[in-house]
This record gives structure tokens, C-alpha cells and sequence, in this order.
């Protein structure tokens, strides 16, 4: 009995080992009942100290609806023109992925500005802001309420006036592991890639919007993901010309 138990504890152990470093179970996220629907897969949080929050959902394949969206014949928008970095900031995360820094650097390579600072390793991941920003960029695991839903991203900042004087002042992202695994799409098919969702969603933590006209499906910030996609991983030429112009 002793050394069965002996067995278990060091089972136990091993597949604790195993277990992937993107799992982190049970940190619920919702939208507040104050986010104010403006489409299917966007959402206001209001306004603090003048700075305006969205959600920015992004939704499983299988939830396209049939017919084609708002028209983005140049396949790339801002989420508001202007609206973009003026400062450096670093992330926090608990997501121990080489993928994360090849992310935030596909995106960074293409412009002068330095979009995305450096992971703070000194500052603990509390949680995506719906309600006001904390002036922490966070990313991390949890399990999003709404079915359906891959990933959450939160942009805060001044959205509105004369574009020169808009500014990105944070972004939060939570991706869905209650619902979904992750992991390497391109050694397991069955998973969702980590890198393909998380540079679409970094595109919102710099300032490119969704785009879900069908004829703009293989650009990186088309609106859908799914298991098995890895071709987002890396920029279109429409979201490199976006990100140049945003950052111009
Ligand atoms: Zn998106």
C-alpha cells in the first residue's frame, strides 16, 4: 500500500511537471454589466479620468456568421486613427512562452518607435481591467465567461479629439484555456496555436482594430481563429502597411 502510494505521489508530481506553464485554471474573467455592446465582438467600458476602455472578443471560427461584415477593402483599420504608443511600456505575464517575445517583436520590427517594452518580471499579473486601467499591461490564462470566445483584449486610451493628441495608455489580454488547449499548432494541429492568436491579439494592444470582410481572411488581423492556424503568426503585407501608417 506504502509503495503504491509512493507511486501516486511521484505520478502526481510528473504530471504536474508535464503540465503545460500556459495552464492557469480558474481565474474567471466576465465582461461588467456596464460594457456597452457597440458590435458582436466589441465592447465600450466607459470612461476614467477621460480615458476610454473596449474588449476587443476574439471568437471561434465556428461563430462566423454567414454574411460579410463593415467593408475594409484595404484590409486594415485603427481602432481609432492616432490612437497608438507615445511612451514605451513594459508587460507583466505568468505565461512562460518563448512565443510571447517573437509576438511583440513581429510586430515591433516593423516600425521605429519602440511599440512593446520588455516583460517587468518584478510586477505580479492581478487581472484584466474592464473598469479602469491600473497601468499594468497584462496577459495571462484564464476562462472567459461568454461561449465561444478565444481571447479577450482591453485597450485603454484617448480615442477621440484631434489624432495628434490620441494615445494608447494600456492594454490587458486574456486568453481562454477553460474552453480551449494551446499550444504549438505546428507539432499538434488540435490546439490553438499560441503565437498565431497571440500576435492578432497584440495587433489590438497596438492599435489595429478587427477586420471581418471575408476577402480579408488571410491577414493577421482578420476577426477569427481557430485549432490548427498557424498562418497569423507572422504580419500580411495589409497589416504591415497598417502598423507603418499607424506609427508613421
Ligand atoms: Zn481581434
Amino acid at each position: 500500500m506504502k509503495r503504491i502510494l509512493g507511486l501516486l505521489v511521484i505520478l502526481a508530481a510528473v504530471l504536474l511537471w508535464n503540465s503545460p506553464t500556459l495552464a492557469q485554471p480558474g481565474r474567471a474573467f466576465k465582461l461588467p454589466s456596464s460594457a456597452v455592446k457597440i458590435s458582436d465582438n466589441l465592447y465600450d467600458l466607459g470612461r476614467v479620468n477621460g480615458a476610454q476602455g473596449y474588449a476587443i472578443l476574439r471568437r471561434d471560427n465556428y461563430a462566423r456568421p454567414g454574411g460579410g461584415a463593415a467593408k475594409a477593402p484595404k484590409c486594415y483599420a485603427f481602432m481609432s486613427k492616432g490612437a497608438r504608443w507615445k511612451a514605451t511600456e513594459a508587460y507583466v505575464t505568468d505565461v512562460e512562452s518563448l512565443a510571447t517575445e517573437t509576438s511583440l517583436e513581429t510586430w515591433d520590427s516593423q516600425v521605429a518607435f519602440d511599440l512593446f517594452g520588455t516583460r517587468d518580471l518584478s510586477v505580479a499579473v492581478d487581472g484584466a481591467d474592464t473598469v479602469a486601467p491600473d497601468n499594468k499591461n497584462e496577459l495571462y490564462f484564464g476562462a472567459i465567461e461568454e461561449p465561444g470566445v478565444i481571447g479577450v483584449t482591453i485597450v485603454w486610451g484617448y480615442f477621440s479629439g484631434p489624432p495628434q493628441t490620441r494615445r494608447l495608455i494600456e492594454w490587458d489580454m486574456i486568453l481562454d484555456n477553460a474552453d480551449f488547449s494551446w499550444g504549438d499548432a505546428t507539432l499538434n494541429p488540435a490546439v490553438m496555436d499560441y503565437q498565431n492568436i497571440l500576435t492578432h491579439e497584440l495587433g489590438h494592444s497596438a492599435g489595429m482594430a478587427d477586420i471581418y470582410d471575408a476577402s480579408c481572411s488571410e491577414v493577421t488581423m482578420y476577426g477569427y481563429g481557430t485549432e490548427g492556424e498557424t498562418k497569423k503568426r507572422d504580419l500580411a503585407p495589409q497589416d504591415i502597411t497598417g502598423i507603418r501608417e499607424l506609427y508613421r
